[in-house]
Formats: structure tokens, sequence, C-alpha cells
């Protein structure tokens, strides 16, 4: 698939990344046979909008992902394309078109449940001709990104040498601006341009660097790493609606657990899940650090024999621990019972993480469901067993069950148990559960008091007396 990488891109890879002058060099291009992308692997509706640009007299490029990905032999989640029609224009050309953002200016063509995106070339952002449609904040960060340009400079505005690769449907070759032939090919990430000034004009570059190193399997390259422990804390400024998708990017990539350990080493984990550092671990033991293994693993299974996953599941399981361990806190400081003080701890620790991460109000609805549920799976006899069985949560709260079973052992592994024989069992051997339960729990109460009128004691008599 890459049988001429040529001396173009050596030249470039033996340039530390903040020597290199993207703008003085021409592109590698991979002409049809010798790259290994097919028209056959690319969405039917991507094609369309490129060929319809193109009979218009625009250029226009898959980019990004889709090239990557295909580059890979890897299915493209998916296809983003790159024009020098601008928005208006484009919009122009599809009915189907809305145009979306404000940072930066996108058209998105929708195609039933597809969205093809397509973005205009970007050129730089800093001159002063160009004020007034880029800008920056006071520590370097782009407010807005809405300077058009070529596709040389477009390429230059890109995060990732893998991502700024380009494909034609006018002569199906590829064009390579910044050396991301040869970086696919060795497995690296790396930065186009400074890393530091690139990491500050927008930080989320830093988690997007792990996202693509875990889920591509390649080695962020050392000068793309350096800064980013120290640069870190400027997550803390990005919006939580956005932190918030990229969460779901990061651990809903079908490489969740490879993701979170290598944000974990690059100090970037911290920023998205304050609450979560607090109960983190040199050798990684606590029961929230057990907890998010066990998820992340099941999560990444899940994805991968193309099972449904829920966001809602995997945060309820993150935040287990810090929940109940709160809960306790508040049950032993106020008196309160522990149901209440459950309540006000489930209360508490969704306010706090939504500073950070703004789940959505459906999520946080499920999250407390589930939590709730695992304090009703307990109780059983009666008709309870059967009401819980129907309830919409129950599989999800079953399931996190057995997961609290593998990582506390005793009762909640006990319980799981008995759920998953219960469930598995026909009416008659479940009524024999119960009735086993019933006898269980009628043996270990109190005797019940006698019923009937109970004789109340005359409040005065003793006064009087
Ligand atoms: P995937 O879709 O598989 O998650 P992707 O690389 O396609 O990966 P997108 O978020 O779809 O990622 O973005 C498409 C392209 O837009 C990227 O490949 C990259 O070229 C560019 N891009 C996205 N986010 C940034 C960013 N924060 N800074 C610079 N360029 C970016
Ligand atoms: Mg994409």
């Amino acid at each position: 698939m890459f049988n001429r990488v040529t001396s173009f891109c050596r030249k470039v890879l033996n340039l530390k990344d903040n020597e290199r002058n993207f703008s003085e060099l021409v592109p590698l291009v991979l002409p049809r046979d010798e790259h290994g992308i097919s028209r056959k692997d690319i969405s039917e509706n991507a094609l369309k909008v490129l060929y319809r640009l193109n009979k218009n007299g625009y250029k226009a490029y898959l980019v990004g992902g889709g090239v990557r990905d295909l580059l890979l032999d890897k299915e493209p989640k998916d296809f983003d394309i790159a024009t020098n029609a601008t928005p208006e224009e484009v919009r122009k050309l599809f009915r189907n078109c809305r145009l979306i953002g404000r940072r930066f200016r996108l058209a998105h063509i929708l195609f039933g449940r597809e969205i093809i995106e397509v973005a205009t070339f970007r050129g730089h952002h800093q001159s002063d001709a160009e004020k007034n449609t880029s800008s920056t904040s006071s520590d370097g960060m782009l407010l807005r990104d809405n300077v058009y340009g070529s596709i040389e400079e477009d390429a230059q505005r890109r995060d990732f040498t893998i991502n700024a690769l380009y494909y034609g449907v006018d002569d199906f070759a590829v064009r390579d601006y910044a050396g991301g032939v040869a970086d696919l090919k060795d497995g690296i990430v790396r930065l186009i341009g400074d890393p530091e000034t690139r990491y500050r004009e927008d930080p989320v570059r830093m988690l997007r660097a792990a996202r693509f190193a875990a889920k591509l399997d390649m080695t962020i390259s050392k000068e793309t790493e350096a800064p980013i422990q120290h640069l870190a804390h400027l997550l803390k400024d990005i919006p939580a609606a956005r932190l918030f998708e990229e969460s779901l990017k990061l651990l809903q990539s079908g490489q969740g657990l490879n993701t979170y350990l290598l944000l974990r080493e690059l100090d970037l984990f911290e920023p998205m899940f304050p609450l979560l550092c607090e109960h983190f671990t040199e050798d990684m033991s606590s029961k929230t650090e057990q907890m998010l293994e066990i998820v992340l693993r099941s999560t990444d299974k899940r994805i991968e024999s193309g099972q449904r996953i829920n966001p809602a599941f995997l945060f309820a399981a993150m935040l287990w621990y810090p929940v109940t361990i709160r809960a306790e806190e508040i049950s032993f400081e106020s008196g309160l019972s522990y149901y209440d003080a459950f309540m006000v701890a489930s209360n508490d620790i969704i306010d706090e993480q939504v500073k950070t991460l703004a789940i959505p109000r459906r999520f946080t609805a499920m999250i407390r469901d589930i939590w709730l549920l695992q304090l009703r799976l307990g109780r059983r006899t009666g008709n309870r067993a059967f009401k819980l069985l129907e309830l919409p949560k129950f599989r999800a709260a079953f399931d996190f069950l057995e997961m609290r079973g593998e990582v506390e052992g005793g009762q909640p592994e006990e319980l799981a148990n008995w759920w998953r024989v219960f469930q598995s069992a026909g009416n008659d051997s479940r009524k024999t559960m119960l009735q086993d339960l019933n006898k269980a729990s009628g043996n270990k109460k109190k005797p019940r008091r006698r019923r009937g009128p109970t004789r109340r004691r005359n409040p005065q008599a003793n006064k009087e007396a």
C-alpha cells in the first residue's frame, strides 16, 4: 500500500517537528495504483458530494479519518470532505444542507441518518488582515477559525500528519502534505507544527493525540508528547459540552481501556474526571480503579461484537464507588439513614461531574436509576423480585451488579449469582427460590408483634396518678 514513500517524507521526518516548513513543500502524490483506497470502500453519499462539487468547478477531497483509516485497512467512522467552495456555495448545491458551528463554520449534508461534513479549506489565522475572521484568547486559544485558504494551508491547520491526507475522485490520488503516509507506515502520531503552540490553540488536541495513539495502536512522537503533562491543565478551559463529546470518543472507541491508561499516564484523565482521580492509587488497586478496568474492558468487548453500548451505564459504573463512599461519609456525619445519604451523595457526585463533562440530563437520569436499583436488587421477598424483573433498567442494573461482584466478592457476588439463576429459571423454580428466601428472611426476623388493636395508655393517667 505504501510502496512509494519518496525522499520527500524522509526529508521531512529528519527535521524536528518545529523546524518543518510545510508551505515550501510539494505534496507527495500517491497515484491510484500506489495506494489501497478503492471507491467501493467509500460511502456512496460522500462520493456523491465529491462528484457534485467537482462537477460545479470546485476542488473537493476526502480528508482526515476517512483517508487515514482506509489506508490502514480499517473501516472509517465517518467521511469528512474538504473543499475550496465556501459553506454558502456548498449550501447552494445541496438542498439537504445545513450550516453549523461558530468556531468552525461547516456544512452538514444530510442523507437520512448519515451526515457528510464538508469544511472549506482553512487558511492561516494570524495576519492582521484576517483579524475579523479569526480570534484567539489571551492564552493563545483559538476562539474562531474561519479564515479560508488553499489546500496547502488547510493541511497545515490540521492536527496530526496522519490526518492531513487528501483523496480526490478527479484523479483517485492521495495527496500528502505533511509526511502523514510515512508516519502511518511507522505508526507515529505527530502534530503538525510547533506542539506547544498547537496545544495552546486547542487543548483538545492533547486528548486527540492519546485517542489516535490508543485506537490505532501507534506511538506519540517524542516532540508531540513532551509538552502534554505541562499543558494538561488547559483542558479546564474547554467547555464541558465539548469535553463530554470527547470523553465518549475516547472511552467508546473500542479501545477504551488502553485509552484510559494512556490518558492517565499523560495526566489527561484528571481534568475530565477529577472525582475519580481522588480514588487513584500507585498500584491501581482501589475499587474505583478495578471497576474502571472491568467496565472499560466490557465496553471494548461489546463494541467488538457489535452489541449496543450506553454511556449512562459506563458513567454509572465509573462513579459508583465515589458515590457510595460519599454516601457513607454523609450518613456518618449527619446521622441520615444510608438511603437518604445515598440520595444526597448521588446529587452531589452528579453535580460535581457535570461541571467538567456536561453529561446530558437523559443520561444523568439513567445513571441515577441504575444506582438506585443497586439498593433495590437486595430486596426480593414477596412479589418484589418479579416486579424488579419487569423494570426497563433491570438488565443494566443486573450487569452492573455482576461487575460489583467481581470487584467486591461477598454479598454483591452472592446477590448477582442469585439473580442470574432466578432469571434463567422456570416459573416453578422461581417460586421455590422465593419461598426459600422468604423462609430464610422469616427466620432471621424478630418475632412479629401480634396484630390487632393496641391498647393505648391514657397519656394523662401517669400525670394524674
Ligand atoms: P475519527 O472520525 O475517526 O474520530 P478524524 O481524524 O476523522 O477521526 P474528526 O474529528 O472527524 O477526526 O475530524 C476530521 C479531521 O478534521 C481530522 O482528521 C483533522 O484533520 C481535522 N481536525 C479535527 N479536529 C481538529 C482539531 N482540534 N485541530 C485541528 N484539526 C482538527
Ligand atoms: Mg472523522
